[in-house]
């Protein structure tokens, strides 16, 4: 396995791969959320990159950027493990060189959900994506439904500038018990990691509500806000029932329906989201 730091290292590493290659882009401090990606990349290409660089950009003042975990070690020795070709750590710098002046930025899919809650996030999210794109230069790249409107916006983005690759949506990967897999979950301390299934128990109770023939988007999210406000240590951001092409938010649930949210769970902000409609 070959560690390029800076971009010019990767591009020589890169040149020297052939076929198809598969490219994950994470922030590090891994877990198997991170590596089903490593591993579907690998079952379909033939060599696989991962990044890991924890993305200033994509972070508010006020978000977790100087707090977000990290252990780089330990992520080498796992993608090692997975038969991962390259890994990609560069430093900020070597990615924000300080005379940058360029965005990359996807209008309307951005507006609510994340967007709304976090001003500026998806701009960093497309242009460091777009960057490694160019540089990795990947046939494939794996995204995890876990931050599904992410996945959507990078798939539109790739379509709308024609960039030359396929931008694939993997499952969310969970604990035994339905917690969504994050690198923030480290952060619930044990009362906050038994409350945090609030967040898995309330798509549950949507997936319920949906299956016994509620289409009334209102009377879902109604409910799922009642669940989770009974649980003292979660503080709703939003919970959404939107189009899955749009994700504006919906009255009627059609065919489908995307059904998110975002919770604050002691420190760590949690997200989680199911498509309604679709058989999984
Ligand atoms: P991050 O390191 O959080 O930026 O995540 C890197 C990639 O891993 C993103 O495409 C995430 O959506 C994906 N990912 C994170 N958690 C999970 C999970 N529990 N299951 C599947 N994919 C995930």
């Amino acid at each position: 396995m070959k560690i390029a730091k800076t971009i010019a290292e990767l591009k020589e590493s890169r040149r020297q791969l052939q076929g198809s290659v598969g490219f994950v882009p994470t922030m590090g401090f891994l877990h198997e959320g991170h590596l089903s990606l490593v591993r579907q990349a690998r079952a379909e290409n033939a060599s696989v990159i991962a990044s890991i660089f924890v993305n200033p950009t994509q972070f508010g003042p006020n978000d977790d950027f100087s707090a977000y975990p990290r252990d780089t070690e330990r992520d080498l020795a796992l993608l090692k493990k997975e038969s991962t070709d390259i890994v990609f750590m560069p430093e900020p710098p070597e990615m924000y060189p300080p005379n940058a002046r360029s965005w990359v930025v996807v209008d309307g899919l951005t507006d609510g959900l994340e967007g709304g809650s976090r001003p500026g996030h998806f701009r960093g999210v497309t242009t460091i994506v777009t960057k490694l794109f160019n540089i990795v230069e990947p046939t494939r790249s794996y995204f995890g439904q876990k931050d599904v409107q992410q996945a959507l916006v990078i798939q539109k983005m790739a379509q709308d500038l024609n960039m030359n690759l396929e931008v694939i949506i993997c499952p969310t990967v969970r604990e035994t018990d339905g917690l969504a897999m994050s690198s923030r979950n480290v952060y619930l301390v044990p009362e906050e990691r038994q409350a945090a299934l609030v967040l898995f128990q309330s798509l549950n109770l949507a997936q319920q509500l949906y299956s016994n023939g509620e289409r009334s988007a209102e009377r879902i999210r109604r409910e799922m806000i009642t669940l989770i406000e009974h649980e003292p240590r979660a503080e709703i951001d939003y919970v959404s029932i939107a189009d899955t092409a749009t994700l504006k938010e919906l009255d009627k649930i059609g065919e489908k329906a995307l059904v998110s949210l975002a919770v604050k769970v002691g420190k760590p902000r949690l997200l989680d989201n199911i498509v309604l409609g679709e058989l999984i």
